[in-house]
């Protein structure tokens, strides 16, 4: 069902809420636009202008790492600076209030963590862009040391010192899945009884399976996006408007 404006659909999502026990947000690029931070689809966004880095070609060439690491700085310029919009915020309020155990997310631009929903909460489906990993062992590094060191070097992707490639911690095409991350969000779709996606077209899988498991294990599914998804058709009450109109009455100081 469309709900048929936005008044009423904030009215129907405030009884769904009220409602549910546990409620489990799903939020995709669309949630961070108002932050200034485009979403995939937008035209001569960042994300479309350079064909995405598969991971194989990361692995196989400096030029690459180096040209990966160029473009997240360039990046940073940017949107180093984004902060919660009013759909993180109202996600935030709800955490507070104790309906929100856990939050899935397709973002990887930290913005959940800043609203102030702790991190072992967020389940982050693509990692997280504004921290590195060794992909050997695992060691954590800070963008201002990798910058440091790029500078420093003319631009070379520095590596760590197990000799590992360094990467941000984010999920690159042809990367393997985090595994817990899979599981725990199974496992959140599973068990919640409202299931909330936020701003993602829903077209991206493994991620858009969630909504359909949660939906298949009895709860409810309610989508807000302003154009179509791939899974209105599925869900219960969709609100086709914008993240932060809709969500900011959920505000709580
Ligand atoms: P997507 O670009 O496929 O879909 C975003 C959707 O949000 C679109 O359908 C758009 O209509 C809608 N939208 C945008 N702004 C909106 C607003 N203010 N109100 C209502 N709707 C709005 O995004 P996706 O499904 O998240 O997939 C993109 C992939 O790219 C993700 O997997 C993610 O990892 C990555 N990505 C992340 C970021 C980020 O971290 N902020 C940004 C871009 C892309
Ligand atoms: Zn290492």
């Amino acid at each position: 069902m469309i709900a048929p404006d936005l008044d009423c659909g904030i009215a129907a999502l405030r009884n769904l809420i009220a409602d549910a026990r546990k409620v489990v947000p799903f939020t995709g690029a669309g949630i961070s636009t108002e932050c200034g931070i485009p979403d995939f689809r937008s035209p001569g966004g960042l994300w479309t202008r350079n064909r995405p880095i598969p991971f194989d070609e990361f692995l196989a060439r400096q030029e690459m790492r180096d040209e990966s690491w160029r473009r997240r700085f360039a990046m940073e310029e940017n949107f180093g600076g984004a902060k919660p919009g009013r759909g993180h915020t109202a996600l935030a309020s709800l955490y507070r209030a104790g309906k929100i155990l856990a939050l899935i997310t397709q973002n990887i631009d930290n913005l959940h963590q800043a609203s102030g929903i702790a991190a072992q909460h967020i389940i982050e489906l693509h990692g997280n862009t504004t921290y590195a990993v060794c992909l050997d062992c695992r060691e954590r590094y800070e963008l201002p040391w990798v910058k440091e060191q790029f500078a420093a070097s003319g631009g070379r992707a520095p590596d760590c010192r197990c000799g590992g490639y360094i990467k941000t911690a984010t999920v690159s095409f042809g990367q393997a899945m985090p595994a817990e991350a899979m599981q725990r969000a199974e496992a959140a779709a599973k068990t919640c009884d409202l299931f909330l996606a936020v701003g993602s077209s829903l077209v991206v899988w493994p991620a858009a399976g969630f909504p359909l498991m949660a939906k298949q294990h009895g709860a409810s599914l309610v989508i807000v996006n302003r154009e179509p998804t791939g899974l209105d058709a599925y869900a219960d009450m969709v609100l086709r408007h914008d993240i932060g109109d809709v969500l900011e009455p959920f505000i709580e100081a």
